[in-house]
């Protein structure tokens, strides 16, 4: 099969007429000139490496817009609104999370995200009753993304405590595994997951919180050498007090001088984090997980993102809550929080690259697929052909050429300039719609229905 798309943008630049040649399996094995001869579908506009969405609770996309109204007798923060997303846990069925899930997915792909790394804690049954098959939420997980025809990294998560020394609380018992069982239920979904090309299977400790040393050891020897491993590091500064207060380091000190944090580590919200902290994360060859909306719409905090990248430090985004679904929001976002902090404009940027929006979209393009282990983030020989293309006729991008396209599309407003997007070289959303979008949607609908009033 062979894609030529008017403007495609490599890792070396935007090149023009570009022919890729894909094996059966959607991975590219030539790019070049289109002259050879052959069967081969012209695509116009303008084609970029897919986005990975490195964090995900699909769940919660149920729960988006629901917190937005303010309690008269009580201050809102992170724990007042995780006491609302326990309430959506306690109910969801499996039925529901699939329906959920494929929904959000749909939404992924139409926002040009072509994986996504689902960090997965509902594994039980209401009050925590084991189902027959331990893995029952991971595969109807997988069966979403399968329908939906998204990439899944998923990551099931170990969640052993309620806090540092603290037992768990009820209404977390759907969530409560210990790293055996959560390990056999790593292995059960790498069972199901064989012949499934687009499925990768890693760990997720859930936070230094829930998880103490010596589980995080067991987990971490079961991930094998090839990883992933996410965690949730230092989303609040309460959990970063805590951790001074019962390990005697902030988190992330903690993980770096005791974990063996390498390329293989995902850290998930390293929001607060100081000088030292910062300059030696940068200089691991982890990826943090950043996840701007989210972070934003919980009052987490502004990670320094403008130090870090100039440290050499290396990210990539995720939708994590999913209050909003857009790559471009993410980027937006992360870059206005440091302008806002700084008072200075243009400040994520890669070394000599001086488009921001093309050097955020690249940089977590590229770090964001190593962070769940898929073969995607740039086109490049050996990738998977997940392209998005953008519409050159999208009012917002009028009279842009290559040198400013991305930025019109990160910072102009464009988001809906999405067109086409390819999922191992194979059309998923067409026209702006994904393909599946109606069927899904129906059941998402009748999930919401269900799930009504509880939120
Ligand atoms: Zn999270």
């Amino acid at each position: 099969m062979r894609l030529v798309f008017d403007h495609l943008l490599l890792p070396s630049g935007w090149a023009s007429s570009c022919a890729i040649d894909l094996d059966e399996l959607g991975m590219i094995r030539r790019i070049g000139s289109p002259s050879e001869a052959g069967p081969l579908e012209r695509v116009t506009g303008w084609a970029l490496p897919a986005m990975p969405n490195l964090h995900s609770h699909a769940f919660q996309r149920a729960l988006a817009g629901f917190t937005e109204h303010a309690d008269p007798k009580a201050s809102d923060s992170f724990w007042t609104w995780r006491e609302r997303m326990y309430r959506l846990a306690e109910r969801i069925t499996p039925e529901d999370l699939e329906a959920i899930s494929a929904q959000l997915y749909v939404e992924m792909l139409e926002a040009g995200m072509t994986a996504v790394g689902e960090f997965h804690y509902v594994h039980h049954d209401r009050g925590g009753a084991r189902f027959e098959d331990r893995a029952q939420m991971s595969l109807g997980l997988l069966s979403a993304a399968e329908q939906a025809g998204i990439a899944l990294t998923h990551l099931p998560v170990a969640y052993v405590h309620g806090g540092f020394n603290k037992a768990p609380l009820p209404e977390q018992s759907r969530f409560v595994t210990t790293p055996s069982e959560l390990l056999a239920i790593k292995q059960r979904v790498e069972e199901c997951a064989r012949g499934r090309p687009l499925v990768r299977v890693g760990i997720a400790p859930h936070s230094l919180r829930a998880v103490h040393e010596a589980e995080l050891r067991e987990l971490v020897s079961g991930a094998g050498e090839e990883g992933p491993i996410h965690i949730h590091a230092a989303e609040q500064t309460g959990e970063v007090q805590d951790c001074l207060l019962h390990l005697g380091s902030r988190p992330v000190r903690w993980l770096l001088d005791h974990a063996r944090v390498d390329a293989r580590w995902c850290l998930v919200h390293a929001t607060h984090i100081d000088d030292t902290e910062l300059a030696d994360l940068a200089a691991s060859s982890a990826i943090t997980g950043l996840c701007p909306t989210t972070e934003a719409n919980l009052g987490d905090g502004i990670f320094p993102a403008e130090l870090y990248l100039r440290a050499q430090g290396r990210f990539g985004i995720g939708s994590d809550s999913h209050i909003s679904v857009s790559a471009t929001e993410e980027l937006r976002l992360l870059e206005y929080g440091q302008r806002l902090a700084a008072k200075r404009r243009n400040l994520l940027r890669d070394g000599g690259e001086t488009s921001v929006g093309r050097s955020l979209w690249a940089h977590a393009a590229r770090h964001g697929a190593h962070a769940i282990a898929q073969p995607i983030g740039e086109i490049a020989v050996g990738n998977r052909a997940d392209v998005v293309v953008l519409d050159g006729d999208h009012p917002r991008l009028l009279g842009h050429g290559a040198a400013t396209v991305l930025d019109a599309f990160v910072f102009g407003g464009a988001d809906r300039a999405v067109r086409d997007v390819f999922v191992a070289g194979r059309r998923v959303v067409e026209a702006g719609r994904h393909l599946q979008r109606d069927a899904i949607r129906l059941r998402f609908l009748r999930a919401m229905q269900r799930l009504g009033g509880m939120c």
